[in-house]
């Protein structure tokens, strides 16, 4: 699905999932179209899926449904109309198998898929990205709320790419995680779940629900949303917080990892809490931040180092925060409504600047 390239190349995640469909992938697609234009990258949005089985295919499986489906797009994609990422269920694997296929049709095009492996010119830092992103904002939002990222508590929905990698990163700053979940269950510990060693368990085949530490112990699904913290990070997949849970949430921030968490009416739920919402748009920009690094560098044949890619990271991250709350404050509305504000605006000016209407 191309959503809209006034702003530049089409730009967006392949999904792997049971649930894809057409509509879903529509949706996702105009959200990289808005996130592109708030973070000022020179794309436009796109998105890709299959429905399969993805977490549960065997490798070759796998590969076989990537190979096929990208010598059937290859026309409409190359590193100026449109490059692919990973999203659910893909991985820098993934691309790897989509450069080679395209490479098979076209030639050796690194810059025609990001999120690849570094050993096949993928960037530094581009795996830990989306979860660094969050955690930039969350230092930007905090202080107004008066947490301190160093001394805050937070529970994590979905441990993979994003979920994960924020965890660890928070971690590393002092915060504290007091609750997990994925697909599998979900854990509590008041005095932390430590992030770095349950990456490790699962990375070695274990599951959510062995994870073994003194504190910490399986709960329901409601129990682990109703976990007091500051921060809940939902980082799994879409409309996970709804009207039939939203009032359950024990915390003062949501900062949305995931794309499309919250559904409208949770929204209005949160707005009447007094929780403060960190939006998908700006929130999760992190991954397609460091892409469009990745492509940069693919295109010069030339790579930087990953504090470079951090800091840089940093910057565009910082500056979209400031741009969203500046916008945010001056028309009284939140965050999220400011953000698509700024970003149907950019589009606009793009398009009405080439003449397109
Ligand atoms: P992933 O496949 O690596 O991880 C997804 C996690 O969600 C897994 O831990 C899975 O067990 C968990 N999960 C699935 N169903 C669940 C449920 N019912 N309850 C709790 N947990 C559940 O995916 P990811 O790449 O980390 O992406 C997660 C979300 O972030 C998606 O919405 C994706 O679109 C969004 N996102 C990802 C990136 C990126 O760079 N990977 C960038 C922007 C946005």
């Amino acid at each position: 699905m191309q959503h809209n390239g006034a702003r530049g190349p089409y730009k967006g995640g392949v999904r792997y999932h049971p649930e894809v469909d057409l509509d879903e992938v529509r949706a996702l697609a105009s959200l990289m179209t808005w996130k592109t234009a708030i973070t000022g990258l020179p794309f436009g949005g796109a998105k890709g899926g299959i429905n399969c089985p993805g977490g549960d295919l065997a490798r070759d499986e796998l590969q076989r449904i990537t190979r096929s489906f990208m010598s059937k797009i290859d026309k409409v994609l190359g590193p100026t109309r449109d490059i692919p990422a990973p999203d659910v269920g893909t991985n820098a694997q993934v691309m790897a198998w989509m450069m080679d296929e395209y490479g098979r049709l076209h030639g050796h095009t690194p810059a025609i898929v990001t999120g690849k492996p570094i050993a096949l010119e993928g960037s530094y830092g581009r795996e830990a990205a989306t979860g660094r992103g969050l955690v930039f904002l969350f230092g930007e939002a905090a202080p107004a709320l008066g947490i301190r990222v160093s001394e805050a508590t937070f529970a994590v929905q979905g441990f993979g790419n994003v979920g994960s990698w924020a965890a660890r990163i928070l971690q590393d700053l002092g915060a504290r995680m007091v609750g997990v979940a994925d697909a599998s269950g979900s854990l509590r510990g008041e005095r932390g779940i430590d992030a770095h060693a349950l990456r490790r368990h699962l990375d070695e085949g274990g599951e959510l629900g062995d994870y073994v530490q003194q504190g910490v112990g399986a709960v329901s699904t409601a129990e682990f949303l109703a976990t007091p913290c500051d921060a809940f990070i939902p980082a799994a997949l879409g409309g996970m917080i709804h009207a039939d849970n939203a009032d359950l949430l024990g915390c003062r921030i949501v900062l949305e990892g995931a794309n499309s968490p919250t559904t409208p009416q949770a929204d209005g739920i949160l707005t009447d809490k007094g929780i403060a919402v960190v939006p998908d748009v700006m929130a999760n920009a992190g991954g397609v931040v460091v892409s469009y690094f990745e492509w940069v560098q693919n295109l010069q044949h030339f790579r930087w180092d990953e504090r470079e890619v951090n800091d840089k990271l940093g910057v565009i991250m910082r500056r979209a925060h400031g741009e969203v709350s500046a916008r945010a404050e001056r028309d009284g509305v939140a965050p999220r409504i400011a953000g698509y504000e700024l970003g149907i605006e950019r589009v606009v000016e793009a398009a009405q600047t080439r003449g397109y209407v």
